[in-house]
Formats: structure tokens, C-alpha cells, sequence
């Protein structure tokens, strides 16, 4: 089946420019929120939703979704949920159950009982375990689940591919989750270590351990200016960029 990933957003949670900064990556490169659409032959998937969705999905022109997989409950990445109402129908939506519970508690008045027609409508189906496999939209996907700040982020893949954000702790399982993966969509802070994100490095590494052929990398800060950290990087691993489209055959 063919399939393809476009980066809508390769931005750390206050994406670049960072409101006020006039440091120089400010100045030269731009980052919307992270998130992706995923094309798996005619079902189009969002991955995560955040603020900067409305801008996103004007410029590539997102008119119709089949379903929302959503990583986790962090600012950067649910913030557009709001911005669903204009698609029609329920929108189905992958997501744990600790996400699904938080999502109830900001967002009550989308799971209102008393439907109101211009929210969004999300129809949840929440993940059975930590890691498996599960059905979507007719489609086969694979999770995985690990922790940021003690919040559970939930990883996806989809054949050879795989979206594995907002990560740092990780159990060794991971890599039999990953194993196989040929391309690695994967996030980095920074040049320096974080307590909740890989930085460049600890992402290289990690890439070679899984022994992805191709990884992207997105989620990137300030601190990561594009072209002086795309010549430090070994030629399998790239820094993703908005608007950049991967074909996944
Ligand atoms: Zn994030
Ligand atoms: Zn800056």
C-alpha cells in the first residue's frame, strides 16, 4: 500500500521564532508546533494536534481527516482540538486512556451528553494495553508506550514506519517495538541533555540502536540551528523540517 508522512510542524512546544527571541536560529529559521499527517493509501491521519493546526492545515490544503492518533496531553500537542469542529462528522481518535481522561477534564464541553453542534466531535477509542497492535480505521497500528515528566506518551508505527515522539525514559522493549523500523520519525531538544528529551546525540543513538535506515528528526528547539546542525548529523539521520514530504512505499 502506498503511504507517505508530511511533517506539518518540526517545532519544540514554543516553536520557532520563540515569541521575543531575536536569537539568530529566531531569525533564519521558522518551526511550527510538531505534527504530521500520514497518508496510508486512501486514509489520511493526523498525528497530534497542536496549536499551530489551523495554519497548517490552510497551508497544505487539510480538508478531510479519517482519524487523529494523538501521542499525548501536552499544550504542543492537543492545542487545535478546538480547530476539528469544522470537519465533518466525529473525528475517530487513537489515544490511551490516561489521554483520554485528561482530554475529558480540559475539554468537558466536547464530550458534553448534550450535543452541541459547533464543537468538535472526537469518537475515542482508547488503547487496550501498553504496547500491541490494534485496529484503526481498517488500518494495522502498533504502539508503544513510555513517560515524559511522568505523563505516558504513546509511540506509533504503521509497517516500516514509525512516529516516536517527546521522548527520553524508555525501556528496553522499545527496541524489539521498533525492530524492523526502516524509517524513524524521532524527537530532539537540543544540543544538550534534557531531564524529558533526547538531545542530537542521544537521538543518534538511539537511531542506530533501533538500526533505522532513515531518521528524521523533529520537535527541535531554538538551541538547533538548522544547516550548522544538518553537518554534524551521519548521513542516516536527518533534521526533519515543516513542509517536508517522505514517501514511505
Ligand atoms: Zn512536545
Ligand atoms: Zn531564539
Amino acid at each position: 500500500m502506498q503511504a507517505s508522512f508530511l511533517f506539518l510542524g518540526t517545532g519544540a512546544s514554543a516553536g520557532i521564532p520563540v515569541i521575543g527571541c531575536s536569537c539568530h536560529v529566531c531569525q533564519s529559521n521558522k518551526r511550527l508546533r510538531a505534527s504530521g499527517l500520514l497518508t496510508v493509501g486512501k486514509k489520511v491521519f493526523l498525528i497530534d494536534v497542536g496549536p499551530d493546526f489551523r495554519q497548517q492545515a490552510l497551508t497544505h490544503k487539510i480538508s478531510h481527516l479519517d482519524g487523529l492518533l494523538l501521542t499525548h496531553t501536552h499544550y504542543d500537542h492537543i492545542a487545535g482540538i478546538d480547530e476539528l469542529r469544522v470537519l465533518k462528522g466525529a473525528l475517530p481518535c487513537l489515544l490511551s486512556k490516561e489521554s483520554f481522561a485528561d482530554l475529558q477534564r480540559r475539554y468537558s464541553y466536547l464530550f458534553a451528553k448534550e450535543s452541541i453542534s459547533y464543537v468538535a466531535r472526537l469518537d475515542c477509542q482508547v488503547l487496550p494495553e501498553e504496547t500491541g497492535e490494534t485496529q484503526f480505521c481498517g488500518i494495522t497500528i502498533g504502539y508503544t508506550t513510555y513517560a515524559q515528566s511522568g505523563m505516558k506518551v504513546n509511540g506509533f508505527r504503521i509497517g516500516n514506519f514509525a512516529y516516536i515522539s517527546d521522548i527520553r525514559e524508555h525501556s528496553e522493549e522499545i527496541y524489539s517495538f521498533l525492530q524492523g523500523v526502516e524509517q524513524l520519525v524521532l524527537s530532539a531538544l537540543s544540543i544538550q541533555s534534557s531531564k524529558v528529551h533526547f538531545s542530537l546525540e542521544e537521538a543518534v543513538q538511539f537511531s542506530k540502536k533501533v538500526g533505522a535506515k532513515k531518521t528524521w528528526l523533529t520537535h527541535l528547539s531554538h538551541a538547533i540551528d538548522h544547516e550548522a546542525a544538518s553537518r554534524q548529523l551521519p548521513s542516516n539521520v536527518q533534521l526533519g523540517y515543516d513542509g517536508l514530504l517522505i514517501e514511505l512505499g
